[in-house]
């Protein structure tokens, strides 16, 4: 049984689905416009970095 079945995903910000391959730059988004939505949502909430799995990149130069 061979798999030739492009992955797909479905785009969070309206749920179409988005092949998930370089055809799809904004993926996991299906156009640039949803994921502005998604980044402006997300920093709308708050700005929150969730903890970094095996962390340690402090950002150099700054304050
Ligand atoms: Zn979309």
């Amino acid at each position: 049984m061979a798999k030739t079945k492009p992955r797909t995903i479905a785009c969070p910000t309206c749920g179409k689905p988005v092949e998930w391959g370089p055809q799809s730059p904004f993926r996991p988004f299906c156009s640039e416009r949803c994921k502005k939505i998604d980044l402006g949502a997300w920093a709308a909430e708050e700005y929150r970095v969730p903890e970094q799995p095996g962390g340690g990149q402090l950002p150099e130069g700054e304050q």
